[in-house]
């Protein structure tokens, strides 16, 4: 029984088979990926101008998945204006009707799991484990944004005046909404965006990041297919600027972007700098990075600090912007966990995502590889910093002679200042702290200016509590692992450098996506 590793816990062998075939046909075949505007696929053939990519499978690159169709700065404007020019047909249907919209992509992603993994596997590297609870996500989001736009639909405000005049007031949509979504959730943060905004009755343009493309083109044909007017959405791919096109567009009611802090900041001032005379500005819901600790002292359980840890540090290959990156210990169990840690992260199976096995997969690609790896040398040669363990790519079969593995990394390191910033990967630095210094952990890890997720163990109820009070983040976890935030259990969204909030998968998130209007009337 190989319990230290965190693959697959759904399904046995014997169940899982039948299931896996039909992924391994959709692995095997050709994917292909283009513009949708206004319902129309915009490949070479419609718009020689267009350039295509080829997409690799992350661990042997000599498995090519498909190809992508980018988008130009053209094609985006043409986007930007077909979805305003949406916006009046999608907003007319009525709250129930995109609710059922919603529930029917729920549907349709589901009936279609097998392609969604195998997607998942060859374009983003996942593993089975990740693959199937991404699928869960977009499922997840679609059915409780369906339910939230009914429920601010019937939620209408009344108030009378002492003669008795009436006045109500009623959530409307906004607009039109560019979404830009990261490679880390191609699948979960994508449609969550896209469905949050058509849910309020706003009109989509959706940009994946261009590492994702193909998964993101499938769903985006489901969602069509699910009822989704080709005005209410249009598809664009491409890297960041076909996104800088978009985000710079005149007369965008918002934009919805999960990514890093620096981008965030730029839409920002774009956004900002629109002369916007007679409308609302636009608004930006901005989910971004984090420099995440997990604080264990001396009262917690050695064997699950450190379980929760190489979960929250290494699940998805660290690509989590909730992940945890820095393992705070105090001094006195330090070594012990230092050692468990090391034991644990030797049984870490590292190799092929899609061996059913495999706990961690390869990074995105090779420039988050070079990035990561660089991190690692540049830890290796401080002279305050050590690496306490590496687990290699222990399970080589079918990986290729390019690929882009980063061994999973466990680092000591005397201070956060060091680390220098957030390196989104399967990298965990551990730091010891004396019990008379917490107050000065709190303040470093403050320093960092992020807010995302933070992770206490801890047996004492009150310093617990103390310590969740004092660091400012937007996820709290107590002796528990810190990533995977559930739809409507963890509503999930951070602050400071990490985001602007509302919370994703939340009760006020589809509320920031309208706007409340009043009518009032004399009797
Ligand atoms: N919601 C995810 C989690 O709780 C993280 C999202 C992200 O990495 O952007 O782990």
């Amino acid at each position: 029984d190989r319990r230290a590793g965190f693959g697959p816990n759904i399904f046995v062998e014997s169940q899982w088979h039948p299931f896996k075939d039909a992924i391994d046909s959709h692995i095997t075949k050709q994917w292909h990926a283009m513009p949708i505007i206004n319902g129309n696929s915009l490949d070479k053939t419609a718009n020689a101008a267009l350039e295509d990519h080829p997409v690799h499978a992350p661990w042997d690159h000599a498995v090519q998945a498909g190809t992508v169709t980018y988008a130009n700065a053209d094609v985006a404007k043409q986007a930007v204006q077909a979805a305003i020019d949406g916006q009046a047909e999608w907003q007319a249907f009525p709250a129930a009707k995109r609710a059922d919209i919603l529930r029917k992509i729920a549907d349709l992603i589901e009936d279609h799991y097998a392609e969604f993994m195998a997607l998942c596997h060859v374009e983003a590297g996942k593993t089975t484990q990740d693959s199937i609870d991404e699928v869960r996500e977009a499922v997840d989001f679609c059915r409780f944004y369906a339910n939230e736009a009914e429920r601010l639909d019937e939620k209408s405000y009344s108030f009378t005046d002492l003669d008795g005049n009436e006045m109500h007031q009623v959530y409307r949509a906004r607009g039109t909404f560019v979404c830009i979504s990261p490679w880390n959730f191609p699948l979960a943060i994508y449609t969550g965006q896209i469905v949050a905004a058509l849910a309020a009755g706003n009109t989509v343009v959706a940009k994946p990041a261009e590492q994702t493309s193909l998964i993101a083109h499938f769903a985006a044909q489901l969602m069509y297919q699910a009822g989704v007017p080709a005005g209410a959405l249009q598809f664009i791919t491409g890297a960041g600027e076909v996104g800088a096109a978009l985000t710079t567009a005149d007369n965008l009611a918002g934009v919805i972007f999960t990514g890093s802090t620096q981008t965030a900041q730029r839409i920002n001032q774009s956004l900002n700098s629109k002369d916007y005379a007679g409308r609302e500005l636009p608004i930006l819901i901005a989910e971004t990075g984090g420099q995440n600790a997990m604080i264990a002292d001396s009262t917690a359980l050695p064997e699950q600090v450190v379980r929760d840890a190489v979960m929250s540090a290494f699940g998805s290959a660290g690509q989590r912007c909730s992940a945890c990156r820095i393992l705070c210990v105090q001094e006195e169990v330090a070594d012990e966990m230092i050692e468990l840690l090391k034991g644990h992260m030797s049984e870490l199976i590292v190799g092929n995502p899609l061996e059913i096995s495999t706990d961690v997969g390869p990074v995105i690609d090779a420039d988050a590889k070079h990035g990561l790896d660089a991190h690692i040398e540049r830890m290796r040669d401080e002279s305050t910093t050590s690496i306490i363990s590496q687990t290699p790519v222990n399970n080589s079969s079918a990986v290729g002679t390019e690929h882009t593995f980063v061994l999973p990394t466990a680092i000591e390191v005397q201070n956060i200042d060091v680390i220098g910033g957030e390196h989104f990967g399967p990298i965990l630095h551990v730091l010891r702290y004396q019990a008379r210094d917490l107050d000065l952990l709190i303040d470093s890890i403050n320093a960092t200016g992020f807010g995302l997720t933070l992770g206490i163990h801890s047996r004492i109820e009150h310093l617990a509590e103390r310590i969740e009070s004092r660091v400012r983040v937007g996820n709290t976890y107590v002796n528990r692992n810190q990533i995977g935030a559930i739809v409507n259990v963890q509503p999930f969204g951070g602050c400071g450098l990490s985001g602007t909030g509302p919370k994703a998968g939340g009760p006020h998130y589809l509320a920031r996506l309208m706007t409340l209007t009043n009518e009032s009337r004399d009797t």
